[in-house]
C-alpha cells in the first residue's frame, strides 16, 4: 500500500453568480506555498462535474481558456505537495468518484508530456463527487477493511483516494452524501481537513483535533473555506471563522449548516507557525508572523551571543530574525539572497541533488559576510542537509565565525499528519545529540529554541498543540505505525 505525505492546500468556493473558477486559481496561486507538485479543480453547476487538475505549479496547470471552461457555482480545489517517489499525476486531487452507476472512471487516463494533465466532464447521471484532502491517515486499516467489505481493491490507493472511494460507495447504496460522510468519518482514522463538493452541495470536514488549519470566509453572499487565512485577502472575501476540529460544515441552497461528527480534541500542528504557513495567514486567532518574531525573541533571550550581525535563512527565518536582532541589539543584513523562482519541482529529492539545490536556491553576499561573526538563524533543521551547506557558505564568504541559531527545537520524532518530515532514521536529531550536530555542521556554536520558549511565543496554551515532531506525543493514535517510532 502505498502512503504519501500530503502537505497540502484546498480551497473551496459556493456562490452563485462567482467567478468560481477564477477564485479558486487566485486561492490555489495564494496558497501555492504549501504545494508545488500538482495543482487542480473541480467545479459544479448543479448538473454535472468539469475537472482540470495536472502536474505543476497552479499557472502551469491553468491557461485562461481552461478556468473560462470551468463553468459552475461550486468550487474545490488543491495544491499538492512534492514527495518522493509519488510524483504522478493520478494522486494529483481533485478526485472524482461517481455517486451513481458505474464504478469506472475516466480520470485513469491522463495525457503523456512534460505536464501531465486531467481534464473532463462527468455525465450527469453518475452524480458524481469530488474531494480534495489536507493531512495524512497514519492507518488506513480501517478504511481499507471497509472497501474491502464493498468489493473495492484499494491496494493501490491513496488515504485520500480512499476517503473519497468509501463515501462513493455508500452513494452507489442510496445513501445521501451527507449520510454516506457521516457513516465513513469514523474509519478516517488520521489528520485531515477535507472539502467534498457534490453537483448542489460544499461539504468541509476536519478530524477531531484540527491538526491541519482550515476555516471559511464569505464573499458577495457566497462562502469561501481555505487551508489558510492569506488567500482571503487576495480575492476580497472576509474571514468568518474557523471550522471547528470534529465539525462537518455543509453549504448549500439552504445557506450554511453545522453538526459536529466527533468530539473535538483541538491540537492544532505547531509546524504550521514553525514552517508551514505563509506569515501572512492567521492560526488560532493568532498572527503567523508575530508568533515567528516572538520565536526569535525568545531565541534572542536563551542565548546570549557575542557576535556583528544576524542573518535569517529566507523566507520563513525572516521574521524571527527581526525578533532576534530587536531583542539582542545586533543589526539585521538580508545576506543570504535567494532566487524568488525556484520551486521545490526544481529540486530533486535525492540527496547529492539537493546538496546542490542549496546553491541554486542561496547565494551569500560577501560585503556583508566579510570578516564578520556571524549569528545565521533558520527556522528549524530536518535532515541538517540545508544547514550544512549554509554553515559551509558563510564560512567562503568570509565570515570569522558561523553561530548556527533555530527558531524551534530539535525535530526527532517523524510527522504522520501531512507535514512530510522524513523517515526518523533521516532527521539529524534523531540519531545526533546537539553537539554531534554542531560538529557535522561545523558551526562555532548550535543553538535550539527550547520547547517551552517555543509555545510561550505562540502566547496559546501547550494544550492546543500537537507538538509531536519534537517530543513524539501524538494525539491521533498513530496504530500500527507506532513500531516505527523510536524514544530519543
Ligand atoms: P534540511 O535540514 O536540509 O532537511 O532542511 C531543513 C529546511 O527545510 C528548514 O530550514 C526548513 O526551511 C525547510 N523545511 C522544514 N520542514 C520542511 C518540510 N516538512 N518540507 C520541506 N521543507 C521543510
Amino acid at each position: 500500500m502505498e502512503l504519501l505525505g500530503e502537505k497540502c492546500a484546498v480551497f473551496g468556493v459556493y456562490g452563485k453568480g462567482l467567478e468560481v473558477a477564477r477564485l479558486s486559481f487566485f486561492g490555489l496561486f495564494a496558497l501555492q506555498h504549501r504545494g508545488q507538485e500538482s495543482a487542480g479543480m473541480a467545479v459544479a453547476d448543479g448538473e454535472s462535474i468539469t475537472l482540470h487538475k495536472g502536474m505543476g505549479l497552479v499557472s502551469q496547470v491553468f491557461t485562461e481558456d481552461q478556468i473560462q471552461q470551468l463553468k459552475g457555482h461550486i468550487s474545490v480545489a488543491h495544491n499538492r505537495y512534492s514527495t518522493a517517489g509519488g510524483s504522478h499525476v493520478k494522486h494529483a486531487q481533485p478526485m472524482l468518484v461517481a455517486g451513481k452507476g458505474s464504478v469506472e472512471r475516466p480520470e485513469d487516463a491522463p495525457s503523456a508530456g512534460m505536464y501531465p494533465y486531467v481534464s473532463l466532464r462527468s455525465a450527469p447521471e453518475d452524480d458524481t463527487i469530488a474531494l480534495v484532502h489536507n493531512g495524512n491517515l497514519p492507518s488506513t486499516t480501517a478504511l481499507a477493511d471497509f472497501l474491502r467489505s464493498k468489493k473495492i481493491d484499494s491496494s493501490e490507493y491513496s488515504d485520500s483516494r480512499m476517503m473519497a472511494e468509501a463515501i462513493g460507495a455508500l452513494m452507489r447504496e442510496g445513501k445521501d452524501l451527507e449520510d454516506a460522510i457521516v457513516e465513513v468519518y469514523p474509519l478516517m482514522t488520521g489528520a485531515f481537513s477535507v472539502l467534498i463538493m457534490s453537483k448542489d452541495k460544499l461539504i468541509a470536514i476536519r478530524d477531531v483535533c484540527g491538526i491541519r488549519p482550515l476555516s471559511v470566509a464569505q464573499l458577495n453572499g457566497g462562502y469561501v473555506i481555505a487551508s489558510e487565512t492569506c488567500a482571503y485577502p487576495t480575492i476580497g472575501a472576509e474571514f468568518l471563522r474557523e471550522i471547528n476540529p470534529g465539525e462537518m460544515l455543509v453549504i448549500d441552497e439552504k445557506g450554511m449548516h453545522t453538526r459536529t461528527l466527533g468530539t473535538p480534541n483541538p491540537k492544532l500542528d505547531i509546524f504550521e507557525f514553525v514552517y508551514f504557513a505563509r506569515p501572512d495567514s492567521e492560526l488560532l486567532g493568532t498572527s503567523v508572523y508575530e508568533v515567528r518574531k516572538n520565536f526569535g525573541v525568545q531565541l534572542a533571550r536563551e542565548n546570549k551571543i557575542e557576535a556583528d550581525v544576524v542573518i535569517p535563512v529566507p523566507e520563513t527565518a525572516i521574521p524571527s530574525a527581526v525578533g532576534f536582532s530587536r531583542t539582542s541589539g545586533i543589526p539585521m543584513e538580508l545576506a543570504l539572497a535567494k532566487n524568488r523562482y525556484i520551486h521545490r519541482t526544481f529540486i530533486q529529492p535525492e540527496q547529492h541533488i539537493r546538496e546542490q539545490g542549496v546553491k541554486a536556491k542561496l547565494t551569500p553576499i560577501v560585503s556583508s559576510i566579510k570578516g564578520k561573526r556571524v549569528i545565521v538563524i533558520d527556522d528549524s533543521i530536518v535532515r541538517g542537509t540545508t544547514s550544512r551547506q549554509i554553515v559551509e557558505m558563510l564560512f567562503e564568504a568570509g565570515a570569522t565565525e558561523v553561530h548556527f541559531l533555530v527558531a524551534s527545537p530539535p525535530v526527532k520524532f517523524p510527522d504522520f499528519y501531512g507535514i512530510d518530515t522524513p523517515k526518523q532514521e533521516t532527521l539529524i536529531a534523531a540519531t545526533k545529540s546537539v553537539e554531534e550536530i554542531e560538529k557535522y555542521l561545523r558551526a562555532t556554536s548550535l543553538r535550539y529554541l527550547s520547547y517551552e520558549g517555543m509555545i510561550a511565543a505562540t502566547g496559546l496554551p501547550e494544550s492546543s498543540f500537537s507538538t509531536s515532531c519534537f517530543n513524539g506525543v501524538y494525539p491521533i493514535d498513530i496504530r500500527e505505525r507506532a513500531k516505527e517510532v523510536k524514544n530519543v
